[in-house]
């Protein structure tokens, strides 16, 4: 095995190894804290050819490896299994911004750039790259990509996979695909970049991305709305979209009961709007236009949303310091709940005209095997897709709660699938989801996706055991 761990740092230099346990430790547990694998090794190359030679080293010793950006996934994808003899493979140190080009609207990343570091490039160059979310200063644009990430723009700009154009790719085998167009029209066979695109690691290494910039907005206006339910937020978002067009960026939704939490947990927090609501939303625009204009759009159409009764009250930022508070609010919900103890996730998609009936049918049989249980629904409304957390009732322990996680997630997925929704909308399947797919998804679909795996990873060291179950 020192042999073989002499030939990887052969490659990647004695800063590109890691194998001493204390700096491997945070690479071995995921985010929420729910993995803990161990590792023979962290290797962290510095370019595509040393990634490649590694890849190379794995393929001929069988070597699985574990890619890993920014360790910020919610599903355990990027945390290595138990058995200690896999590598985990950190892109960090890939983190160049290899070429801006303002007038085809591209920029061209490494994989290991933190998302920040790809938004403020863009800023520079007087652009817009849209993709943001609560994450963004830890996690990186290979992670990103590979989890197909959503965040808080989709509504206007779509998901990581609309907002990329090309990518270079080290594959199973070790070889190198420059798949690097910056090209928006290209019908000359399939589409290979969308395989590795939330592929979560099981495919191929991601090491850059041709990316798509736009203009960047001039005026913002930032709103909170209170409502008495979730009918009447989609019928604000149905409007909304009417009213804004592509103004429309972010359209965010949460109940009361996740505003309680982080007024409890986020001692500098306050309540947005004089008087408690049962739902809320956050609702931003975006213009070419100075703020003036926006806010006024807003304004308008905020107090239109009023006179129809379709919102109890509602508040629009005056200042920056007021719309960041306004977002914190919004992004603290999850800190706030873990705050509270630990609780069941879900994150799920589904057609915006199910949205409702959705939250009530699930809430209601969700309580039926659990009075009391409190469910914490906030989310993308824009997009249909809610965080509908699950946390204990008031006075049940939230560790001993969890042990119903199984009959939980059973209740809600199920409920999932009755309205033609997916169990995961924009984190992935990694472990967490990997035996759950299998009942919702149909097996010629399953079995398509084993035979691209096959076709791309013939020794199965990509990432084993993430997205698809092993099956040895
Ligand atoms: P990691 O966690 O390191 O890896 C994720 C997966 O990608 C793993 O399977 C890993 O093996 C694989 N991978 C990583 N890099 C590569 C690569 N270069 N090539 C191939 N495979 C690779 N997600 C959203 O979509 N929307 C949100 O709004 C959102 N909000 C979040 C808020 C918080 C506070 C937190 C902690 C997470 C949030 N997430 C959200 C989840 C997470 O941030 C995203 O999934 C993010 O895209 C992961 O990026 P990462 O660099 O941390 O990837
Ligand atoms: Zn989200």
């Amino acid at each position: 095995m020192r042999e073989f761990l002499d030939r990887i740092a052969a490659v990647v230099g004695p800063h590109g190894l890691v194998t001493d346990e204390a700096t491997l430790e945070p690479f071995l547990i995921d985010w929420r804290k729910r993995y803990i694998g161990r590792a023979l090794a962290l290797v962290r190359p510095a370019s595509t050819a040393e990634v490649a030679g590694v890849v190379r080293l794995c393929a001929a010793e069988r070597t699985a490896i574990v890619p890993q950006g920014g360790n910020t996934g919610l599903v355990g994808g990027a945390t290595p299994d138990a058995s200690g003899t896999q590598i985990i493979l950190s892109l960090s140190r890939m983190n160049r911004v290899r070429a801006v080009d303002p007038l085809n609207n591209t920029l061209t990343v490494e994989a290991g750039c933190p998302l920040v570091t790809v938004q403020q490039a863009a800023r520079t160059a007087d652009r817009l790259f849209p993709l943001s979310l609560a994450a963004e200063g830890s996690c990186e644009i290979g992670g990103n990509l590979s989890t197909n990430a959503g965040g808080t723009a989709v509504l206007r700009y779509g998901n990581a996979r609309e907002l990329t154009l090309g990518l270079e790719v080290v594959l199973a085998s070790g070889e190198v695909w420059d798949g690097l167009r910056g090209l928006r029209k290209d019908n000359t066979g399939y589409d290979l970049k969308q395989l590795f695109i939330g592929a979560e690691g099981t495919l191929g290494i991601i090491t850059a991305a041709v990316l798509k910039l736009f203009p960047r907005p001039r005026g913002w206006a930032t709103g909170i709305v209170g409502l008495d339910s979730p009918e009447n937020a989609l019928m604000l978002l149905s409007r909304a979209r009417e009213r804004f067009g592509e103004r429309l960026t972010s359209f965010e939704l949460f109940s009361d009961l996740c505003l309680e939490l982080v007024l409890r947990h986020f001692a500098d927090s306050r309540a947005p709007l004089h008087t408690r609501h049962p739902f809320y939303v956050l609702i931003e625009l975006a213009d070419s236009y100075g703020p003036e204009v926006v806010c006024e759009e807003l304004e308008d159409g905020l107090a239109a949303a009023l006179d129809a009764s379709l919102a109890g009250d509602a508040v629009i930022a005056m200042s920056e310091a007021q719309t960041r508070e306004m977002w914190a609010l919004r992004e603290s919900i999850s800190d706030a709940q873990a705050r509270e103890g630990k609780n069941i996730k879900h994150d799920v998609s589904l057609p915006a005209s199910a949205l409702a009936e959705f939250i009530a049918v699930t809430s209601a049989a969700l309580e039926r095997a659990h009075p009391g249980v409190r469910v914490v629904c906030f989310g993308h409304l824009g997009d249909g897709n809610l965080h509908y957390n699950v946390s204990s009732p008031v006075g049940v322990d939230a560790d001993s709660f969890l042990a119903n996680q199984g009959t939980i997630n059973r209740i809600v997925h199920d409920s999932v699938a009755h309205f033609h929704g997916s169990i995961s909308a924009e984190h992935g399947v990694g472990q967490l989801r990997r035996g759950e797919i299998l009942r919702y998804k149909s097996p010629i679909e399953m079995e398509l996706m084993r035979k691209v795996k096959a076709a791309l990873d013939p020794l199965g060291i990509m990432n084993p055991g993430k997205l698809l179950a092993r099956t040895n």
